[in-house]
């Protein structure tokens, strides 16, 4: 048996404790989930209730809370920005509990929100953070679809790149925009594996069109008027790829080219096992696959 199997068989008997923190914003709750070490929140996920419809639901740990905490309210759908684990937690407790609620993803979310330990990997820290969600039964939605609630409109749009099968919501007459993962703030010098970053940019710039009021992103703080920043993390990543194509036609190797553009190794690279990397960031702008095994 391995260590790392031995390790997440230890994880998975550990006693489990989450936090979660409320938060209102007109019309919006903000809920912040994270399984808890030492007493402290690590590896937050964010989820949103709107008008009876939840924007993802956390982690599969934090869900009995999540739960808890929406027993005295309304809700009659979900929506699921994209079928990572840390977004679909509560999918199926919820499912259960209320006749007739509705989940809407992706069309190529649905696999693995009816089967989410068979058709996705849960990479070990994901299994120490996340645990794994119970299965659930969506809809598809289609790209630029409307969702009606009772007091809003939402738009739904596709914004691949983080993952291929993540989308947005967009409600035009409150300029709330909720963008799961794909808007993080920040200067990336790392990503996961199974990130387009040319499709990450296309993205960004898609949404950086729409008049935006407050953003709503899958972790990270609520931005008001966000155009700034997005045109800003577009313009740092495009920098960022232009000089990685430069030094690749110059004939750098990769790691080479890594180690100059993306500084030291980070603490992400070790606590991942890799899964996240500067490497897979140059590798992403010049659409090459590593060989990557877990
Ligand atoms: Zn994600």
């Amino acid at each position: 048996m391995s260590g790392l199997l031995v390790v997440g068989l230890l994880v998975d008997t550990m006693p489990v404790r989450t936090m979660l923190k409320i938060n209102h914003f007109d019309g919006v709750t903000r809920f912040d989930l994270a399984r808890t070490f030492a007493g402290r929140g690590r590896y937050w996920t964010t989820a949103y209730l709107v008008d009876g419809m939840m924007m993802d639901t956390g982690c599969a740990y934090c869900a009995p809370g999540l739960v808890n905490a929406l027993s005295d309210e309304t809700v009659v759908r979900i929506v699921n920005t994209h079928s990572h684990k840390d977004h679909i937690g509560a999918n199926g407790h919820l499912q259960h509990q209320r006749d007739g609620l509705e989940i809407l993803a992706h069309p190529w979310a649905l696999p693995i929100l009816a089967d989410p330990r068979g058709k996705q990997l849960l990479q070990f820290y994901r299994r120490m953070f996340w645990g794994w969600p119970e299965p659930s039964l969506g809809q598809p939605v289609a790209d630029q679809a409307l969702i009606k609630t009772e007091h809003h409109c939402f738009r739904v749009v596709y914004t691949p790149g983080h993952g291929p099968d993540h989308l947005c919501l967009y409600e035009p007459e409150q300029g709330w925009l909720f963008t799961g993962d794909l808007f993080v703030g920040g200067w990336d010098r790392a990503i996961r594996t199974d990130y387009d970053i040319w499709q990450i940019i296309a993205s960004l710039k898609q949404i950086a069109m729409l008049p935006v009021v407050k953003l709503f992103p899958g972790s990270a703080q609520v931005l008001e008027y966000p155009k700034r920043e997005l045109d800003s993390k577009v313009s740092y990543l495009e920098d960022l790829g232009e000089q990685v194509l430069e030094l690749h036609q110059q004939g750098w190797e990769v790691k080479a080219i890594v180690r100059t553009l993306c500084g030291g190794p980070m603490l992400v690279e070790l606590l991942t096992l890799g899964h996240f990397s500067r490497r897979r960031l140059v590798l992403s702008y010049l659409g090459m696959n590593d060989e990557y095994l877990l």
